[in-house]
């Protein structure tokens, strides 16, 4: 497996295995790799010739009251993952070159990137996408993978990658949860125990909304109620509790077809987030 950590490097690497027709699958992460992130591996590696891992924690998705500094970073274990999960190889960019003294251009989405995280993270969107557009010119895939777990990202990098014309396609790979539900995720590490034990309260909700809209429940304010509840009711703050359209993120107030009932709450100082499509 390849280390690439400069981008001159991965481009020639990327256009020398274009040129044999290869495949190339990307997936995007800020590493402490864990099996939500092997999962969009696994996908990967199923239509790709060359899988490439990118690990980069992009400082300009944080704000500053945000946990850049203490975020969890181990590339000795990621890289040994990787490794072991036939990876072709890492890219892993310092943050000098990818940001160098004097940047001064960004790629911004104006439109899904408003509501839900957009509101309480003004910042995060256009950090996010511009990091993407450059792993994108960097890496030339054919294709990147994304996760479900990260909803409103997976639709914003959809639509910047349709308005701009990148030839990549965007696969979008299902939530991966701990055995008792939870959404797996880096930030997960920084719960105490008990606060991890609260923490499972967003999948119960969840569950129950589920449980509802199966029953016949279309109101999404009674929808909300009770993910909110749950929440609440286990110590947790409410940053958002959401129910929208899965392709424009509008609100929904009664559910025809589908929704999307998005959750970020915080417990303690860790925010986290989760979310369920509701079908008929
Ligand atoms: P991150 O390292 O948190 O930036 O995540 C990198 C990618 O992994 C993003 O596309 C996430 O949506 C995806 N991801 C993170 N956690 C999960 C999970 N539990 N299930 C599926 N995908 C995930």
């Amino acid at each position: 497996m390849k280390i690439i950590r400069n981008i001159r490097h991965m481009q020639r690497s990327s256009r020398a295995w274009r040129r044999r027709d290869l495949v190339i699958g990307l997936g995007p992460t800020m590493g402490c790799l864990h099996r939500g992130h092997l999962s969009l591996i696994e996908i990967a590696k199923k239509k790709a010739d060359i899988t490439v891992v990118s690990i980069f924690v992009n400082p300009t998705q944080f704000s500053p009251s945000e946990d850049f500094g203490a975020y969890p970073r181990n590339f000795a274990r990621d890289r040994k993952i990787c490794a072991d999960s036939g990876v072709t190889a890492i890219f892993s960019p310092r943050a000098d070159e990818v940001y160098p003294p004097g940047f001064s251009t960004s790629v911004t989405e104006e439109l899904l990137s408003k509501p839900l995280c957009g509101k309480s993270r003004p910042i995060h969107f256009q950090g996010v996408t511009t990091i993407v557009c450059k792993l994108f010119l960097a890496v030339l895939p054919d294709f990147a993978v994304f996760g479900q777990k990260d909803a409103q990202q997976a639709l914003v990098i959809k639509k910047m990658t349709t308005d701009l014309n990148f030839p990549i396609d965007i696969v979008v790979g299902p939530i991966i949860r701990e055995v008792d539900g939870l959404a797996m995720s880096s930030r997960n590490r920084y719960l105490s125990p008990e606060r991890r034990k609260s923490a499972l309260a967003i999948y119960r909700g969840i569950e129950l909304c589920q449980e509802i809209f199966d029953n016949g429940e279309r109101d999404s304010g009674r929808i909300k109620k009770i993910v909110t509840n749950e929440i609440e009711t286990h110590g947790g703050r409410i940053d958002y509790v959401e129910c929208v359209s899965i392709e424009s993120l509008e609100s929904i107030e009664k559910i025809k077809g589908s929704a999307l009932v998005a959750v970020a709450a915080y417990f303690g100082d860790t925010r986290l987030i989760d979310n369920r499509v509701l079908e008929e």
